[in-house]
């Protein structure tokens, strides 16, 4: 059986076309490879997804090469027979989409080469934008936008792009942006005084097709920088999105849009001096409530040693802290403390310097009442567990052992 005849080679643009069906072959779940003569299908390969389409009106939706230079249309559900003849349309949206993100790729590669002679190591195009691998050994921002920058101008100066085939011997002495993966002709993909790239794929007819490129973001990864972007509509698609999130943030504080970000600073560096403020306070409230527990729960034994156990609802591990040491700033003291929500109990344990007692082990002991964990120094232990009915009785043994 001849290879598939790959009508995309010589024209990216063709969306229907004619064919017949040369094999088919089932395939788990109902799915059928069909095999045609010819096809202006793309599959999946050098980063880029397949077309998708139709064949007769049945959706064909992923294509991948096989072993023999065939091009397998991926159908589920019933598919034409071997020597139907077919018509095939491809999702021309879709086909446009990687147009302009694979030929922005060629366009973009070459102008990190002519600024940084940086070449691209890989490139994938993603769900809502594509990634290239650069061995670009400086990134920066500037450096980068210098890039996108030379990109938008090429774009912009709508270059013709052509596809031509050449030998082995003339490959070799072409200036091509990389190596050929392939042996014997080579299909050369040639933007007019900029770019000469071996490729397969498919491209614009002159790049003012690509519109435009944007990145979005770039990071270091495994000694090359990955950088983040988008071609054509899909850098309007993401222009939207970005539009429409700093819009919403800008509505919170009704703000014009670029004001947002300024507004959002302050209010964070507010924040923070609340949360200073409200600390402070806390601390203060700790101290009177110490002072009112002192008064109210404490238990004195022997030589003024004053045992302070209560247990609260809902009360987070800090708070207790806060208020344990508190209470232990005075003299001769232990502070038994416990807390809990519907799930969960938890402790805190303290004694201040002139007190007796070793607040870890009381700690462990408790938990093992609580079902859970906990521990710490000898003047102050925190821990907790799920048995919240247990909480009392724990505290009452700590203080038994205590007395
Ligand atoms: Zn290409």
């Amino acid at each position: 059986m001849r290879a598939t005849e790959r009508l995309y080679y010589s024209d990216s643009h063709l969306i229907e076309f004619e064919a017949q069906v040369t094999d088919r072959t089932e395939r788990v779940s109902g799915w059928t490879a069909v095999t045609l003569d010819r096809t202006a299908f793309y599959p999946t390969g050098g980063g880029q997804p397949s077309d998708t389409g139709t064949l007769n009106g049945l959706r064909v939706v992923e294509c991948v090469d096989d072993d023999s230079e065939n091009v397998l249309h991926m159908i589920q559900g019933r598919a034409p027979e071997v020597g139907a003849a077919v018509t095939g349309m491809i999702d021309w949206p879709r086909r446009l989409d990687h147009i302009q993100q694979h030929t922005g790729q060629h366009i973009f590669s070459q102008a990190f080469i002519s600024l940084f002679k940086a070449p691209t190591r890989g490139f994938r195009v993603l769900d809502q934008s594509c990634e290239i691998d650069v061995e670009l050994m400086n990134p920066t921002d500037a450096a980068i936008d210098r890039a996108v920058e030379l990109t938008n101008n090429v774009i912009w100066e709508d270059r013709a792009i052509t596809i031509k085939t050449v030998g082995a011997d003339e490959a070799a002495n072409l200036p091509l942006r990389k190596e050929p993966s392939r042996k014997g002709p080579l299909r050369v993909i040639e933007i007019e005084g900029f770019d000469l790239t071996p490729c397969g794929g498919t491209h614009a007819f002159r790049t003012g097709e690509v519109g435009m490129i944007a990145v979005r973001s770039w990071e270091r990864a495994k000694g090359l920088t990955r950088i983040e972007f988008l071609a054509g509509g899909r850098a309007l698609a993401d222009y939207r999105r970005a539009n429409k999130t700093a819009r919403s943030v800008a509505a919170l504080f009704s703000s014009a849009r670029d004001d947002a970000a300024k507004l959002a600073a302050r209010l964070v560096d507010e924040n923070k001096e609340l949360h200073r403020r409200v600390r402070g306070l806390d601390e203060i409230a700790a101290r009177v409530e110490a002072d009112e527990l002192r008064r109210d729960v404490s238990l004195t034994v022997g030589e003024g040693l004053r045992i302070i156990n209560k247990v609260f609802d809902n009360r987070d591990a800090e708070s207790l802290k806060r208020l344990a040491l508190a209470l232990i700033a005075h003299p001769k003291t232990i502070a038994l403390l416990g807390s809990h929500d519907k799930d969960a109990a938890r402790l805190v344990f303290a004694k201040s310097a002139d007190a007796p007692g070793d607040m870890n082990a009381l700690m462990r002991s408790a938990c093992e009442t609580l079902d859970g964990r906990g521990g710490g120094k000898l003047d102050l232990a925190q821990g907790g567990g799920r048995n919240i009915n247990k909480l009392g009785e724990a505290i009452d043994q700590a203080a038994k052992t205590l007395i």
